[in-house]
């Protein structure tokens, strides 16, 4: 296996239409203002708590933990945001910031390398005792993610210094007799164990990764069995009848061949799989990463990108069991998905991942941040009536409107780090090339056999499918320009130095060879706005019709097409007519559609049942991005649209 690196975020500029409205926002909003709700600071925002808890437990301040068990990530995952925002936008102050942070961090780390405030501060003494439930292995993943990526982008050793001991005590403890068969609860610190090898080069990292990934699902059961230990308690209530599938430790990692439980725990296991699989050249685990990913596509996610459909510990439920209008498909589950597409896409150098992981960035990692980045989604809906998103009924979890923050705040600082990440996500490098993955506006230097080189990206995708790519350097450059071609495209043509040309393409990549300086690749993607119908297994969607232009998935809102979007029926053997709208939610495509409105006459007024028939009024229907909605006025939306009989 030869894995495709991601480009150096420091070597990549985007500067583009489509993405700037939202990576932008990272260093401008969304990282101050996250600062602020950490420091519960907001106003209306649930309190955060989470630097607080890391002064108390630091003998800074005297007090009592608040929030999560799982707090001390939300702090962790601001502050792999801020790296990654650094990487490409140096800021003294923000920097000048972390630093503060870091040393505070630092100050509550245990003589031992331990570090988790909510046991530091709760239960002194007592660590580890509570895997099932306790997170501890979690926020350490979440801190190394920080470590390494800070170390990386600022030269600056004291978080990696941290990190470095809090995963020489883990390796310690679990290695020891009581813990030998010990695993994560939820799963995390795999991955970050090898991103912590990967930047120091030591061995026992990336080897307690795996055998946490070999140890998961063996039995006896650990984390089954691990409350009959003396002394365990718990600590969440809802978590009396666990049972392993949710963890993904019902069996072993080789032998999953089904997406099964918690779905955000579920992605990061299997991106720490995937790159277990590589490093340890092992095919067995390579094999049931594709199992899974194939399980995801095919049955069990959203057309948005959208995973883990329960409402109820936030879980994979049944094959084609989407329902619309109680998702669940948190915007973490999403980020996670997308980790584990792009590593699955580096590894097998196939294109089909991406297509993956493009969709749940431009659909439902989108729609969970507002267009001001203060308000966020936790679950991404594919239907809301926000009448009926009721506290204490079955659509409890359903919010209508983004909110300021979150007691359980997983997501915001998520979505900031992977936005502000994005550049890894657009190119890889190997010998063979430099593969452009997504179509993203701005330039990425490469150094090409020694000699400096520069793509310029010019584009409007995905709202235009066409790409100009134009490289300038230091003469001829060495190996290959490896372009996506995702699988919604209909049509391409390639456009080489004023040539048409027909690359060779090899799992998805379309191969472009003797390029040089001031030579031009101008791809033209035929991404016309459709119609998509689902699998009828997939009863949620039966009869319905949704609109996808490229991996944007479109809705329609209360706003533009009046309340009740289930009288509408949508007219698909009539064209759609695209618009650019300047002024509409930052520049945006908008999709007009012909259908109906259906209503029933001769039903009296005031009658709740009664007999009448069926008439349908034509309606011309306006559909904007699925990742904007909830950015004007708080209505109905809905993806799924009643198909018109024909
Ligand atoms: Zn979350």
């Amino acid at each position: 296996m030869d894995r495709l690196r991601s480009c150096s975020l420091r070597d990549i500029r985007i500067d583009d239409p489509f993405w700037n409205k939202y990576t932008q926002l990272v260093p401008r909003e969304v990282i101050p203002y996250q600062w602020s709700t950490l420091n519960d600071s907001v106003e209306g925002a649930e309190p955060s708590h989470a630097i607080r808890n890391f002064r108390i437990a630091a003998g800074m301040e005297t007090g009592d933990f608040y929030g999560f068990v799982f707090q001390d990530s939300d702090v962790a995952k601001w502050l792999e945001a801020v790296a990654y925002s650094l990487s490409w936008q140096p800021d003294a102050g923000l920097e000048k910031r972390a630093d503060d942070t870091i040393a505070v961090i630092a100050a509550a780390q245990q003589p031992d390398g331990y570090l988790d405030t909510y046991f530091i501060i709760n239960t002194p003494g007592r660590e580890f005792f509570n895997l099932q439930e306790g997170h501890e292995l979690y926020c350490a993943g979440h801190m190394i993610e920080a470590g390494t990526a800070y170390y990386k982008v600022t030269g600056k050793r004291t978080l990696l210094d941290v990190c470095i001991r809090m995963a020489d005590h883990i390796c310690d403890v679990f290695h020891r007799p009581d813990h030998l068969a010990a695993v994560p609860g939820h799963e995390e610190i795999e991955l970050a164990l090898v991103k912590l090898y990967e930047v120091t080069g030591q061995e026992k990292y990336l080897k307690m990764a795996k055998d946490f990934i070999d140890r998961r699902g063996q039995e006896p059961n650990y984390l089954e069995n691990e409350s009959k230990n003396p002394g365990w308690t718990q600590i969440f209530a809802n978590m009396q009848d666990y049972s392993a599938d949710y963890s993904q430790s019902d069996r072993p990692v080789r032998m999953q061949t089904r997406a099964e439980g918690h779905a955000v725990r579920a992605v990061y296991l299997y991106s720490a799989m995937a790159d277990v699989a590589y490093y340890a050249h092992d095919e067995s685990l390579l094999a049931a990463c594709e199992r899974l990913w194939e399980d995801i596509t095919q049955r069990q996610m959203y057309i948005t990108g959208g995973i883990g459909s329960s409402g109820i510990l936030e879980r994979f439920t049944t094959d084609y069991h989407l329902p619309n209008e109680g998702a669940y498909a948190e915007s973490c589950a999403s980020v996670g998905l997308a980790l584990f597409c792009r590593r699955m896409s580096q590894i097998t150098h196939d294109a089909k991942y991406m297509d993956t992981a493009e969709t749940a960035l431009c659909n439902t990692v989108l729609a969970g941040i507002a267009q001001d980045g203060k308000s966020f989604f936790y679950v991404n809906p594919l239907a809301v009536w926000p009448e009926a998103c009721m506290k204490h009924t079955s659509l409890e979890h359903v919010k209508p409107v983004r909110q300021k923050w979150f007691s359980c705040a997983c997501c915001p600082p998520n979505i900031a780090r992977t936005l502000a990440s994005l550049g890894e996500y657009c190119y890889f490098e190997n010998e063979e090339g430099l593969w452009v993955n997504l179509f993203v506006s701005g330039q990425v230097d490469l150094l090409r056999g020694g000699k400096k080189f520069t793509l310029t990206v010019k584009t409007r995708f995905p709202f235009d499918g066409s790409v100009s790519m134009t490289i300038r350097g230091e003469g001829a450059m060495d190996g290959k320009l490896m372009v996506r071609i995702p699988s919604y495209v209909k049509a391409y043509s390639f456009t080489v130095k004023g040539q048409e040309t027909r690359p060779e393409v090899e799992k998805g990549y379309a191969a472009i060879g003797g390029l040089s300086d001031g030579d031009t690749v101008e791809v033209k993607f035929s991404i016309p706005a459709e119609y998509v119908h689902a699998d009828p297994k997939l009863r949620a969607d039966e009869g319905r019709v949704a609109i996808r232009k490229g991996p944007v998935v479109y809705c329609l809102e209360e706003t533009d097409n009046g309340d009740n979007l289930e009288q509408i029926l949508a007219d698909t053997a009539a064209p759609l007519c695209e618009e650019y709208r300047e002024d509409l939610l930052g520049g945006t495509l908008i999709i007009h559609a012909e259908g109906c409105r259906s209503m029933i006459e001769g039903l009296p007024e005031g009658c709740l049942y009664g007999t009448g028939h069926t008439v349908y009024r034509p309606a011309e229907l306006t559909l904007v991005p699925y990742a904007y909605w909830d950015n004007r006025k708080t209505g109905e939306m809905q993806v799924w649209m009643r198909e018109k009989f024909h």
